[in-house]
């Protein structure tokens, strides 16, 4: 049964990779001139891919939410939570892309002077609704995300070009109701019907899966392999680069050792508690704080700095690094490493995208290796940003440490269950005998310093 789902994510992703040109074309088009039913084509494919992989991913979650209830029941083997990662990204990648194309056909609708490509325009944007719109559960749930997206990309979009750009009107997705979603029992159910009427679109051949096969192991490359020629020519393991000795992912760690991160902070209630019982445990972690919340809440960075934790960097503002130009970026790797290190007081050596996003875009790590940083990515993802309840978080970092037994665990300091979790992991892992280390003295040791 295992098997059989992690085939459909390798054909999830194929599909996926294999419509990526047809993205490309699709802004083209946009560029010079577009008919309605290039952009419908286009649009549907899209939205087919995207609905495909979401849908690929809900599912895992709701197996791996399953196994979680069960005790004697195993987690996900390696192996495949590296396919899952890489669709993963790939999935988010379609998510912006069909977004970024979304507002460019409304910029066109409210801009164009050719009464005809108007009407085209209108009659695609009306598809597009009205797929968004769809009374099917899947679909409901699939493009929950990407709604969200169109919508953050709209008001980003006004805010930011208000005075030239007045043409805008802003759309009208309206948001899901919480009723559309039952109990879990009925919701899978559901699920799993609407799965045989999306079958058409998944429908794979032999090509298809040796395309897959290239790609996904392509990507699961970059995130996680060891070393390459680069680093036994330098004699290190990590240094700034924009490759994968530039990454910190964590299974190259001894056994038994783990990096404690929190993201997204300082927050003045959650981070003081988690100081608290870090101190108490004798134990030390890595906070990635945002410009904006350290500008905020200065007195935290002494108070970290007093228990010797780690400091690094998560950008300025939160910002979805794939999402900006060369400006944005600017603003958001270097002028927050910039102000970061004012206040900090020190050079900061250790970077992460906001969502891991970034990570395999070689002008976003190229800043960063620029800087003298290395990004951090994780293999234990707690989820503890969207599961609000801290037994179950901790029962998913626990499981995960246990099957990898190395790494880098990812925690956000600005949730109360993330301060519950994280406090009983650590209470757990002692028992463990696990050493956490901060960033800095892991990369000494393995780089032989
Ligand atoms: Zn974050």
């Amino acid at each position: 049964m295992r098997h059989f789902k992690l085939t459909s994510l390798y054909i999830g992703t194929i599909i996926a990779i294999l419509f990526n040109p047809l993205m490309h074309s699709y802004a083209k088009t946009l560029e010079n001139k577009l008919t309605a039913k290039e952009i419908q084509k286009d649009l549907l494919k899209a939205t087919q891919i995207f609905s495909k992989g979401e849908f690929l991913l809900m599912e895992f979650d709701f197996e791996s939410a399953a196994k979680l209830r069960n005790e004697n029941d195993s987690l996900i083997d390696l192996e495949s939570y590296q396919k899952l990662t890489a669709l993963n990204f790939i999935k988010t990648k379609h998510l912006h892309l069909i977004s970024q194309k979304y507002l460019a056909l409304h910029m066109l609708i409210n801009k164009t002077t050719d009464s005809q490509l108007k009407k085209e325009a209108q009659v695609s944007l009306n598809l597009f609704h009205k797929m968004l719109s769809s009374n099917n559960l899947l679909y409901k749930l699939a493009f929950e995300d990407l709604r969200n997206e169109v919508n953050e990309e709209f008001k980003n979009k006004i805010l930011t070009s208000q005075h030239e750009e007045s043409y805008f009107i802003a759309p009208s997705i309206p948001p899901i109701k919480s009723s559309a979603y039952k109990n879990h029992a009925e919701l899978v159910l559901e699920l799993r019907q609407s799965r045989k009427m999306l079958q058409a679109f998944g429908e794979s051949s032999p090509f298809l899966e040796d395309e897959l096969d290239q790609e996904v192991r392509f990507i699961v490359k970059s995130l996680y392999s060891r070393t390459n020629e680069e680093a036994s020519f330098l004699g290190k393991v990590f240094f700034p680069s924009t490759g994968q000795n530039g990454n910190i992912v964590g299974l190259v760690f001894p056994k038994k050792t783990w990096a404690l991160t929190y993201d997204d902070g300082p927050n003045p209630l959650h981070t003081k508690n988690i100081l608290n019982f870090l101190g108490e445990l004798k134990v030390k972690a890595n906070f990635f704080w945002l410009a904006q919340n350290v500008i905020a809440h200065q007195d935290l960075v002494k108070e970290v700095q007093s228990q010797g934790h780690l400091l690094a960097n998560h950008t300025w503002s939160h910002a979805q690094l794939t999402k900006l130009d060369q400006g944005g970026l600017f603003k958001e790797i270097n002028q927050s490493t910039t102000i970061l290190e004012k206040i900090y007081g020190h050079k900061i050596e250790f970077f992460r995208c906001p969502y891991g996003a970034g990570n395999n875009v070689e002008r976003i790590r190229k800043r960063i290796a620029d800087l003298g940083m290395l990004h951090v990515f994780w293999n234990v993802d707690t989820l503890d940003w969207q599961d609000k309840d801290p037994e179950s978080v901790f029962k998913r970092a626990q499981k995960q440490m246990l099957q990898y037994n190395r790494g880098v665990v990812l925690f956000h300091d600005i949730h109360p269950q993330s301060v519950i979790a994280s406090k009983k992991l650590v209470e757990w892992s002692k028992v463990q005998g696990v050493r956490w280390v901060k960033l800095n003295d892991i990369v000494k040791e393995l780089n032989g310093e």
